[in-house]
């Protein structure tokens, strides 16, 4: 029997990943042909300035899609939340005799039970996971596609080898201006075109409310407070240690915009921004946030020397710091979320001498570094050294 795979998802936007996963689908499990079905995004779901309408995601997808691939804009049309069940209903009567093979990644399929109507799913269509994963996940896998098969299932599982990068990632990139390596030109420039997602859109200089909101909306949820926290520690101790408490809140603001990107994203960052890495960073890639930090504060929010420099020190810190990289330091290991044993310690010594404060937030760095086996950064030691030779 032929087969049609069903490839679902809100597509916002299309990226090289979500092509190559395709035509690796389409080869591993010989479809006849695959439909990217983009989703509609939930009215409730508040969407960011310049998102696509949903028009637009489907002529995105259009564009890039591959051989063999074809735009299903069902869901779109039929608008309001869709159910799975109810687009493989239509599209069995489409495909009357066609096997339909609906893609899903791992999350999705370990979830499958509590879809609406999974068993109605399973009597329609086979399931294909685009796996890649760990051997924990593929025991799950395994165990999931045991308890699926009794229900009647039908389980393919295809290792999908193309890199895994999230939408969610690539609209990151997007406002950071380094997302071309994984956008297919013609995607690319429709991005540009429409000025989706703000690509147009100038940074630069922003007011601090406004500067507040575009920073917020490039962290994990889970960071934010921790952001703000160190804006309003850095802004108080400008205040006691005579800094500028516009460049404290800006630098506490910025200071981790790029953290959300992991590891080789940040090493695509700086390639696109051509910078050349020394061997430490390329190595322990969760440093590497400063440094692309303070190149985001730079070239896309426009902030001055002073507040790019604090940024770029502030997780290693390094020697004949001035006060305002103190202070960025300082705050971001003390700020109001942090619980460790030894932040009272710092808390109060901030306030009192902040080169003390420093030194000791150095040291617990290079306690805990050590205790886990991993490498000190050489700008921490040489930091530590200054101020021991500076008889802090
Ligand atoms: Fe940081
Ligand atoms: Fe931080």
């Amino acid at each position: 029997m032929e087969r049609i795979g069903v490839y679902g998802g809100t597509f916002n936007p299309p990226h090289i990943g979500h092509i190559r996963g395709a035509k690796y689908a389409i080869d591993a499990l010989q479809l006849e042909q695959l439909l990217l079905v983009p989703t509609c995004i939930a009215p409730h779901k508040a969407m960011p300035e310049n998102s696509p309408t949903p028009d637009q995601r489907a002529e995105m997808l259009e564009i890039s899609k591959g051989e063999n691939m074809q735009v299903c804009d069902m869901e779109l049309r039929r608008g309001g939340a869709s159910y799975t069940y109810e687009t493989l209903e239509a599209l069995s009567q489409m495909y009357p005799g066609k096997e339909l093979v609906l893609l899903m990644g791992t999350d999705m399929f370990l979830s499958f039970l509590t879809w609406k109507e999974p068993r109605k799913i399973l009597n329609m269509a086979s399931l294909g996971v685009m796996y890649r994963g760990d051997q924990d996940e593929l025991e799950q896998i395994a165990q999931q596609k045991e308890t699926l098969e009794k229900l009647g299932a039908k389980v393919y599982l295809v290792e999908n080898p193309v890199t895994a990068i999230s939408s969610t990632q690539l609209r990151r990139l997007l406002l950071f201006r380094c997302a071309d390596s994984f956008l297919s030109r013609e995607v690319g420039q429709y991005i540009q075109y429409h000025n989706l997602y703000g690509v147009a859109k100038n940074y630069r200089h922003l007011p601090m409310e406004a500067l507040e909101q575009v920073v917020v909306s490039l962290l994990k949820p889970n960071r934010v407070a921790h952001v703000l926290g160190c804006r309003d520690t850095a802004v108080a101790l400008a205040k006691r240690w005579g800094a500028d408490p516009t460049d404290a809140a800006r630098a506490g603001l910025l200071h981790d915009v790029t953290k959300a990107l992991d590891g080789h994203l940040q090493l695509t960052l700086c390639n696109e921004y051509g910078i050349v890495l020394g061997e430490f960073s390329k190595k322990y890639t969760k440093t590497l946030h400063a440094l692309t930090g303070s190149l985001v504060a730079e070239r896309i929010f426009g902030e001055n020397e002073r507040v790019v420099d604090a940024i770029r020190s502030h997780t290693t810190g390094k020697p004949a710091m001035n006060t305002l990289e103190k202070i960025l330091y300082v705050a971001d290991y003390m700020e109001p979320n942090r619980d460790f044993p030894g932040v009272e310690k710092l808390r109060q010594l901030a306030y009192t001498d902040l080169d003390k404060a420093l030194k000791l937030g150095l040291e617990m760095t290079v306690a805990m570094l050590q205790k886990n086996n991993q490498e000190i950064s050489p700008a921490s030691a040489e930091a530590l050294a200054f101020l021991e030779q500076a008889g802090v």
